[in-house]
């Protein structure tokens, strides 16, 4: 599926109707109306999606030089900075899905040969892209498959060391101790700053020292340097007698779960302490783990904490809380006991009710996109028997009735219609709760195929003028008597602009055919927690 890369760059100068010279395929399958991938659209997909070709994969994927083949054409061309400027920006505003691969994209532009210039620049940025620790030890594994360590790759990474205050820099080597194998330790042996010449050298010192040799002693009072306090309380913590103490630790000097003894999180008091400070999406990622542990219990203090903040809409919003994440955690909860089957949890009832509450307040907070949209359904019979990849335990259907009320409680115009052979509307509305969509989807729902070109002859049947069509299935598809590709062609000229087509195949794990050249086509394997942002950015024209 990659070896449209080595088709070499393509122009828009090739008018739409005909085939690209070079290319073996049509320029795309937008008719009149589409417009190929140019390389800056190419990298910004790989910064976002974590692949190149305009397709999302859930899960982890490698991230490859090929994924680097239009960074590396752009960087031939004299756009360098341009590219470091991209990267930069992509992953300051966290537009990515993850932050992966615009690290590994300036790994890449910090070892390009023979531009010395280029390669400082994107050094220069590293700060900007690494903003944590947990980012640096990564880039430095990522690196390595492009260069050594060499004088100015050195000073890069000291450099991050000396551009953060010591009080910053203590929390993140608390927090992240390591990460694939490196430790900040080994990064500050190589890199070797030096902490003379900052405002904060004396206490710059000690904590370097302390990240590469430990300290000597722990005295029994506080640090005296104020930055330095989270240090003392860490190493305090590993020497305590008693789960009150550490609690103490926790709540005077602000220490995060990731600095608190293993042993001690089997603690009421301990989590009861890192629930005051508590962000919401870490504490809902830790609702089973607090049920388990016995700080959630029926008619509990912090029972009736956790539900207090569920039910703040402020907080929520805050958080940027996403229906689809609440929904998540719902099924994860409900289900009592962990995917890997490692823990067990009785949910409780209040806990599924405040989670419950929290998804519909979620709902005023979703940016909507302003477009036209279609959104089509896949209502055949597996789609209740399915489960989509990404999400443990949701079954496809309602993965998809939920989108349908976050589409219909923030969207001003949109028509959503369910489908298989055939196509009916559906009308799913803001007023409705999921279980009512989830029934009108099943009295919709027939044991057929799914054809992918019905929702699309659909719009063109009834003379439906949209942005936008999103189609969700659980991949179970095939082509009815026209290729969905084909109908699409067909639509997009007949309305006379572009049409973005965003297929959602939720429950699939692999890759199948998808059109890389169309500038107007993004394609999912699987449905995951970041999917309706990335659809939504991808309707809004953002990538
Ligand atoms: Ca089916």
């Amino acid at each position: 599926m990659q070896a449209y890369l080595n088709q070499g760059p393509r122009t828009v100068k090739t008018p739409q109707n005909e085939p690209i010279p070079g290319s073996s395929q049509v320029a795309n399958n937008a008719g009149g109306f589409g417009w190929s991938v140019d390389d800056l659209t190419r990298l910004k997909r790989f910064l976002i999606l974590g692949s190149a070709g305009g397709t999302y994969y859930v899960g982890e994927r490698k991230l490859t030089a090929q994924n680097l083949e239009a960074l590396e054409r752009l960087v031939q061309a004299g756009r360098g900075r341009e590219v470091v400027d991209l990267i930069v920006e992509i992953s300051k505003a966290g537009r990515g899905v993850s932050n992966d691969p615009a690290l590994f994209a300036l790994a890449a532009c910090s070892a390009v040969k023979d531009d010395a210039a280029l390669r400082t620049y994107a050094l220069s940025k590293l700060p900007e892209v690494a903003r944590t620790g947990t980012h640096v030890l990564h880039f430095v594994l990522l690196v390595k498959q492009f260069r050594g360590w060499g004088r100015a790759y050195k000073r890069a990474v000291a450099d991050w060391f000396t551009r953060k205050p010591v009080r910053d820099l203590a929390f993140q080597a608390v927090k992240y101790q390591n990460r694939d194998g490196y430790r900040m330790r080994d990064l500050l042996r190589l890199a070797h700053p030096h902490p003379l010449g900052s405002p904060d050298t004396e206490g710059r010192g000690i904590l370097y020292h302390w990240i590469t040799k430990g300290w000597d002693a722990v005295g029994d009072e506080p640090h005296s340097m104020e930055a330095l306090r989270l240090v003392w309380a860490f190493e305090r913590a590993k020497r305590a007698t008693s789960d009150r103490e550490v609690a103490d630790l926790i709540r005077k000097y602000r220490m995060p779960r990731e600095a608190v003894p293993t042993e001690r999180l089997h603690s009421v008091e301990v989590w009861n302490a890192l629930l005051e400070e508590m962000p919401m999406e870490a504490m809902v990622r830790n609702l089973a783990t607090m049920t388990r542990e016995g700080v959630l219990k029926p008619m509990g203090a912090a029972t009736i904490e956790v539900m207090k903040r569920l039910g703040d809409e402020e907080r929520i919003k805050r958080a940027r809380l996403h229906p689809i994440k609440l929904l998540a955690a719902t099924m994860t909860y409900q289900e009592g006991k962990s995917v890997r089957g490692d823990g067990k949890w009785e949910p409780l009832r209040e806990i599924l009710d405040a989670l419950d509450m929290a998804f519909y307040l979620s709902f005023k907070h979703v940016v909507p996109t302003g477009k036209r949209i279609l959104l089509a359904i896949d209502t055949s019979g597996s789609m209740w028997g399915n489960k989509v990849n990404g999400i443990p335990n949701l079954p496809a259907a309602m993965g998809a009735a939920a989108l349908a009320l976050v589409v219909a409680a923030s969207e001003t115009t949109y028509h959503i219609v369910g489908f298989e052979t055939g196509c009916h509307p559906l009308t799913i509305s803001p007023r409705h709760r999921l279980g009512e969509a989830l029934a009108l989807m099943q009295a919709q729902s027939r044991p057929l195929g799914t054809d992918l070109a019905q929702p699309i002859l659909y719009a063109s049947e009834r003379g439906l003028d949209v942005d936008a069509i999103v189609m969700l299935s659980d991949g179970e598809t095939w082509a009815g008597r026209q290729h969905p590709a084909q109908a699409l062609t067909e639509y997009r000229r007949k309305v006379g602009h572009a049409v973005k087509l965003v297929n959602v195949a939720m429950c699939s794990t692999h890759v199948t055919n998808n059109d890389p050249s169309d500038r107007d086509a993004l394609e999912c394997f699987g449905f995951d927690t970041a999917m309706p942002e990335l659809i939504s950015a991808f309707v809004r024209g953002e990538f």
